[in-house]
């Protein structure tokens, strides 16, 4: 649920969702297909897009329970899959992307996947580690999984560590003196633009 309503709002606003799901009993599958719709729009309306993201929350509802009754033997169920199956069937559900799959994948299903998101492309473009203008999601993802090779810790650690720089120092103004990878950094240098010139980031 997170990965779904964290989509272009603070983390804050989705903790407030959640919780006016919990109190509405809504945090089950079986329980999410069942609602009133109104009712569900209502506790979603703090993450903005409220009515796109009840679609979502909904189609992966009826993704679980596509795998099993109750939810939680569908999520087992669904969980129990390969990874690339699992992927396939979150991609899916219409509205869930690359990135929210692979959210799932990574902090739901505890799977080896690393996460690209407009905070880790703005950090690695910065520094110079991703050189290549015509990124997009796949190839980036795949470069960082080949140079890291890494557990799901690390992958969920690494993420979130560029998650927070690119939140909170690696801005679109970037605050380069309080940035722990300014020696390193050619943006910081000058020597690189602070937006890719590439096509937008893709699925
Ligand atoms: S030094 Fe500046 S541009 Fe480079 S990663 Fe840090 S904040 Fe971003």
């Amino acid at each position: 649920m997170g990965a779904v309503l964290t989509q272009a709002v603070a983390w804050r606003n989705v903790e407030t969702a959640l919780a006016r799901l919990k109190a509405a009993g809504l945090l089950e599958a079986e329980a999410l297909v069942a609602a009133d719709r109104a009712v569900l729009e209502a506790a979603l309306r703090p993450t903005r897009y409220y009515a796109s993201k009840a679609e979502r929350l909904l189609g992966l509802a009826r993704l679980v329970l596509s795998y099993g009754h109750p939810g939680r033997v569908g999520l087992q169920a669904l969980f129990a899959l390969p990874t690339p199956p699992l992927r396939e069937a979150l991609l899916s559900v219409p509205g869930i992307g690359a990135e929210t799959a692979d959210d799932i994948l990574l902090y739901g299903a505890e799977r080896p996947v690393f996460v690209i998101d407009r905070y880790t492309h703005r950090v690695l473009w910065r520094v110079g580690w991703w050189a290549d203008p015509r990124y997009h999601y796949r190839k980036l993802q795949q470069a960082v999984e080949e140079a890291m090779a890494g557990s799901v810790e690390e992958y969920q650690e690494f993420h979130a560590l560029l998650v927070r720089l690119g939140k909170e120092v690696c801005r679109p103004n970037p605050l380069c003196r309080q940035c722990p990878l300014q020696a390193g950094c050619l943006a910081a240098r000058g020597q690189r633009a602070l937006q890719a010139p590439g096509p937008a980031l893709q699925g």
